[in-house]
């Protein structure tokens, strides 16, 4: 049996929250460019809890973005399996894919992408008006809420720190309420003061609204506000650690030669 497979959950928690908010079985990924074949994942399981905050960590190049991509549905496993709030999105047309992705899936990147000239209320909204669908004011109130910005409907992304701005860029993702919160190096372009605020925030969202977050990262000290953290290497998982802190997060990846 690959180690991965031996991963059907990275919470203790797990068995008392139910059935897995995201899933991956036996997921490969290989790239090929021109003659190069890469293989970015090589059969990587996991079983990701409702309601869990998971860190996936790894020296570069060892899949922690595929991973992240084909959990999302912005990438597809070369074979393998994605399962999503029971739902598999590895069988799904790219058009159901799409609607799907936007119903449950949020994804915030290291970048915020907000756009300059709307206000943060509109950015928020921006995604659903570009599906043709309404927005709700008081969904805009929750969302602002749940990140701590509420009174700031109507700033401009000029206006914001940079903690402030990724804060906006995790309530837009937050808005259709997906079934799982996925964060690319979030923290990557901000000092580790406001680091600190905007992990603060997912970490309140996971404990206290039973969001699903995972946050891919190089940090460990980053890794180290989740509650277990994967570690992948050569697109294999290799290692859990849970309660981590950024001590042990650095030990386990000394092991693995960083
Ligand atoms: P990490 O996020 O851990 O740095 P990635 O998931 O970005 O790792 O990449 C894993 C491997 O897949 C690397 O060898 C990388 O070069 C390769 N890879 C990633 N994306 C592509 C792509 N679009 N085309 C070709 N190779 C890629």
């Amino acid at each position: 049996m690959h180690p991965a497979t031996a991963l059907p959950t990275v919470s203790p928690a797990a068995g008392a929250r139910g059935a897995p908010a995201v899933q991956l079985v036996d997921v490969t990924r290989t790239y090929t460019v021109g003659p190069v074949v890469v293989p970015a994942l090589r059969g990587v399981s996991l079983a990701l809890p409702a309601g869990s905050f998971t860190a996936i960590m790894g020296p570069s190049g060892s899949g922690k973005s595929t991973l992240l991509a084909c959990a999302a549905g912005l990438d597809t496993p070369t074979s393998g399996r994605v399962v999503v709030g029971g739902v598999e999105t590895t069988r799904m047309s790219a058009d159901a894919l799409t609607r799907f992705r936007r119903e449950h899936v949020g994804f915030v990147f290291q970048s915020y992408n907000l756009v300059g000239h709307l206000t943060v209320a509109e950015n928020l909204v921006l995604p659903l008006l570009l599906a043709g669908r309404r927005a709700e004011p008081v969904r805009v109130e929750a969302a602002l809420a749940a990140v701590g910005l509420l009174g700031l409907e109507r700033r401009r992304p000029g206006e914001l720190s940079g903690g402030q701005a990724q804060r906006v860029a995790i309530a837009r993702a937050l808005l259709a309420r997906p079934t799982v919160l996925l964060a690319d190096e979030p923290t990557g372009a901000l000092d580790s003061r406001t680091g600190a605020e905007v992990l603060a925030v997912l970490r309140r969202l996971a404990a206290e609204s039973g969001q699903t977050v995972v946050l891919v990262t190089h940090d460990p000290a980053v890794a180290a506000a989740a509650d277990a953290v994967l570690f992948l290497a050569d697109g294999r998982l290799v290692d859990r650690l849970d309660a981590p802190t950024a001590a042990t997060v650095a030990d386990r990846m000394r092991g693995l030669g960083r």
